[in-house]
């Protein structure tokens, strides 16, 4: 190629795509399929930053993706550090928003706590990400992104082993987007995550998480029920009044889930609003005939939230009243409050926006 290349103004970012599609790209550019794979292999296994450094592709064809894709290396972030080993990672975005993600050690296993929306419009009242309203979805290179930027912060010899869908926003609602990272996180060409290391958290939409199921059988799914009634539900998550607690319930029951797996009910415990030993009986006999686990979340407060977190003893109580009905109980720990960065307190705001 004699002439100056012709960058295209609007190409799209390599990460956005899966490798079928990229594939026909590169197909229709007159290259060999395999050179996908190759180039994913690049940018998912290598960590490449440009296409440049893709020593082993041909010069023309490197030629060929400058030309015509976007490769980012990792976003820009800021890191806060708590005292417990947490880190919160202010991840910037293209256009001056960002969004929060989360590094959490535990023993033997690091978690990573991903967003996918900036803001959400789930409207629940007891969580601060709410309170931003639903600025706009993440596009999959951005979620992705936080993966990149969170190896980043990494300690030495500490590797990310488990993801979960529990930062800002509400996976589901932005699905078409969720679906495309998790092809990525699992695929051979891509990071080659294995699903049952990752975790979807959603509030309850139910067509979400069939579609879910259906798309990827054996990715963990956790919901957010809170409360064991219409009356309250409807109030402190009020996506309850499309979804109401049988058909969410009785959706649950439905999925098809694989031979180990359990559904994750995640109760966040509100003093004296859902945490009484008949809250415990009614959800044991709500989630008695299923494959579930409870997950007990110690509320987190934030500035004007309108709620205490339960004493220690009445959260004991209801874990044990729980096991009693032969259910799995477990009590979410707070990590990172010092940093805001534990459940529910994640609001991305400073700094990182221009307007
Ligand atoms: N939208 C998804 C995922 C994000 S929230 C969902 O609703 O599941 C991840 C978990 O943190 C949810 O179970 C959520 O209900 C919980 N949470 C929200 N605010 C909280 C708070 N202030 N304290 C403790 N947990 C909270």
């Amino acid at each position: 190629m004699n002439e100056a290349l012709q960058v295209k103004e609007e190409r799209p970012d390599i990460r956005e795509l899966t490798l079928a599609e990229f594939e026909r790209a590169v197909v229709g550019s007159g290259e060999r399929g395999f050179r996908a794979r190759q180039v994913m292999g690049w940018v998912w296994g290598r960590g490449a930053k440009s296409f440049e450094a893709m020593s082993d592709v041909p010069t023309a064809f490197r030629n060929y993706l400058k030309c015509n894709f976007k490769l980012g290396g990792a976003p820009e972030s800021a890191v806060a550090r708590s005292h417990d080993g947490t880190r919160k990672l202010l991840v910037a975005l293209g256009d001056g928003e960002a969004v929060e993600s989360v590094i959490i050690p535990a023993g033997e296993r690091t978690t990573l706590c991903i967003s996918s929306q900036v803001g959400c419009a789930m409207g629940c009242e007891f969580c601060a990400t709410a309170l931003m309203g639903l600025r706009r979805n993440l596009a999959a290179g951005e979620i992705l992104g936080q993966i990149q930027a969170a190896r980043r912060y990494l300690d030495a010899g500490e590797e990310l082993t488990n993801y979960v869908f529990m930062g800002m926003g509400e996976p589901l609602a932005n699905y078409p987007r969720l679906a495309r990272v998790l092809e990525t996180m699992t695929a051979d060409w891509g990071i080659g995550i294995s699903p049952r290391r990752i975790t979807v958290s959603t509030v309850g939409l139910v067509p979400g998480m069939e579609r879910l199921l259906a798309d990827f059988p054996t990715v963990n799914l956790a919901v957010s029920l809170h409360a064991t009634t219409d009356e309250l539900r409807d109030r402190i998550a009020p996506i309850n009044r499309r979804y109401p607690l049988r058909e969410l319930i009785e959706a649950c029951r439905r999925l098809p889930l694989k031979r180990r797996n359990r559904i994750t009910f995640e109760y966040v415990m509100l003093r004296e609003v859902n945490d009484s030993a008949s809250d415990a009986r009614r959800l044991v006999r709500m989630l008695a005939p299923m494959r579930a686990k409870v997950n007990l979340i110690m509320f987190n407060p934030f500035p004007g939230a309108p709620f205490e977190g339960s004493e220690r003893a009445a959260v004991e109580a209801f874990q044990a009243i729980i096991r009693q009905g032969n259910l799995t109980a477990t009590i979410r720990e707070s990590r990172g409050r010092d940093i805001a960065a534990a459940c529910g307190q994640l609001y991305a705001e400073r700094g990182a926006r221009r307007d």
